[in-house]
């Protein structure tokens, strides 16, 4: 059931639910091509999230093809209160809000943000499940905001709220984000993504309090979705593993219409600073309820491969839609076609600033140059935390990187990064051995044949973490 024949480059990132919760599902998604699980920490309990990530170790297991998880924490999202019943509000009219655990009706209207009183000002816009309905703050009066409807609608339980004008008091981080992240922790996820980030310092709050509980292994994304963001970018992505475009809260917070070119920047900057870049957020929604996307949809997919992402991301499609395997495969043929095109092929080298010194990065410009010189069928890259590895991918080159480790959360990582074959070896010790390891493993997979060129980059002394600084073009024998 894999794909077959062209490697496709381009990662898939499938957000875990309901509609996919079984072994047999998990394994159908992985071999119907997703690269990376993400559990989304707003819904559901730490029960059903430890169920998920043990399907998906049972299935990679069974499939032989160990699947990293992402961890996504909640973040400061502000959310109405539960309501006595939905809640019609029309144009014009007014509604007003306050802070507690209520039960909300027409005359007033519970939120759990304990700083809303605090954090708007009058003339702010707050808006309610993402952008549908949209109030103007009128006033504020005895601990209560009051607002009037300029796009009315119906209000449910527990939507969420946002207040694109309003500096927000609350941390990045909650309380519950700081237990969801130890929960990570436990559980040796692969990646964490925080939600919200303002700036640099959230993101090495989070890598502190992981440390605190106890480990340092985790690669920490920055979801890009706050207008904040957007002038500390980069200094997020300076500290940041990666970053995603998380465009949902990211239209609703600077509007829709500059989603498009903020994607383009977000991700060449990612590019450029040699970091990680998923796209996300309703890339093929109407899957959810339909067996195949728009033209629209299909677009979306391939612009985002063609602005340079290393992943795309399915959300509701896959955790609680109608045809989570079929919006995977789609995404799958989406990116191939993409990817085969001459259009996409030629990508110029990038060079991860600040580093251009660095000795680990000089050789993966020469690793690259060298195979696109002589049209390497490989780059093989061994690699201790699978930094080598990200670096090659990083420059999109035509040849599959092969990231060959001794370490096994190495190797499941690198699963996820743009045109990343992990490979685990078993020998260590010396060069010879590790060349003939892999030179078998390669045949083995079909990814190179006697005759074929590829290139090879190591660190001297073996295995030193930072140590990247040989390399050496071999032909298979
Ligand atoms: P976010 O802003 O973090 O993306 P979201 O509410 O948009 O939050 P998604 O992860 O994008 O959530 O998932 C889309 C929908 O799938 C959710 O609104 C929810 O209905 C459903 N869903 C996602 N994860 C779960 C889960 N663990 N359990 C139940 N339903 C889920
Ligand atoms: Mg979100
Ligand atoms: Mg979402």
């Amino acid at each position: 059931m894999q794909e077959s024949g062209f490697r496709r480059k381009t990662k898939i990132v499938a957000t875990m639910g309901p509609a996919v919760g079984t072994l047999d599902k998990v394994r159908t998604l992985i071999a119907s091509g997703v690269d990376l699980f993400r559990i989304n920490c707003s819904h559901g309990s730490a029960d059903q999230w430890s169920e998920y990530i043990q399907l998906i170790r049972s299935a990679g297991q069974e499939l032989d093809r160990p699947t990293p998880i992402m961890l996504d924490l909640q973040g400061p999202k502000i959310r109405l209160g539960n309501l006595e019943h939905e809640i019609e509000v029309q144009d014009g009219q007014t509604v007003r809000f306050q802070v507690g655990d209520f039960l909300g009706t027409p005359e007033l209207i519970p939120s759990n943000y304990p700083y809303l009183v605090q954090d708007v000002k009058v003339g702010d816009p707050l808006l309610i499940e993402d952008g549908k309905i949209v109030l103007t703050v009128r006033a504020i009066e005895n601990e209560q905001v009051v607002c009037e409807v300029v796009a009315g609608g119906i209000l449910k339980d527990r939507k969420g709220i946002n207040l694109p004008e309003s500096d927000l008091t609350a941390k990045t981080l909650s309380e519950k984000d700081l237990q969801d992240l130890a929960f990570a922790v436990a559980q040796e996820a692969d990646f964490v993504a925080i939600s919200f980030v303002r700036k640099a310092e959230d993101i090495e709050m989070a890598r502190a309090h992981a440390k605190q509980v106890g480990e340092n292994r985790i690669h920490f994304i920055a979801k890009i979705e706050r207008r904040e963001a957007i002038p500390n970018l980069r200094s997020i992505l300076d500290c940041a593993d990666g970053v995603m475009v998380a465009r949902g809260d990211l239209g609703v917070e600077i509007g829709p219409h500059k989603v498009p070119m903020l994607q383009k920047e977000i991700i060449s900057r990612a590019n450029l600073t040699g970091k990680f870049v998923i796209t996300a957020t309703q890339m093929l929604d109407s899957m959810i309820e339909r067996p195949g996307p728009t033209r629209a949809e299909a677009s979306d997919v391939a612009n985002a491969i063609l602005d340079g992402t290393d992943a795309c991301m399915l959300s509701g499609e896959t955790a609680s839609g109608g045809y989570p395997i079929e919006a995977v495969k789609m995404m799958a043929k989406i990116a191939r076609e993409a990817e085969n095109h001459p259009l996409y092929k030629y990508k110029p080298v990038s060079m991860p600033r600040g580093s251009v010194h660095q000795i680990p990065n000089g050789l993966a410009v020469a690793a690259y140059q060298t195979a696109l010189l002589m049209d390497a069928r490989l780059l093989i890259a061994f690699t201790n935390t699978g930094g080598s590895a990200l670096s090659l991918s990083k420059k999109h080159p035509d040849p599959l990187v092969v990231g060959a480790t001794i370490n096994p959360d190495t190797a499941r990582r690198m699963r996820a990064y743009w045109g990343v074959e992990p490979m685990l070896l078993e020998s260590a010790d010396s060069i010879d051995s590790m060349v003939e390891e892999i030179s078998v493993k390669v045949k083995a997979a079909k990814l190179a044949m006697p005759g074929d060129v590829v290139i090879l980059t190591f660190g001297y002394p073996l295995w030193a973490t930072g140590s990247t600084n040989l390399m050496s073009i071999l032909k298979i024998k």
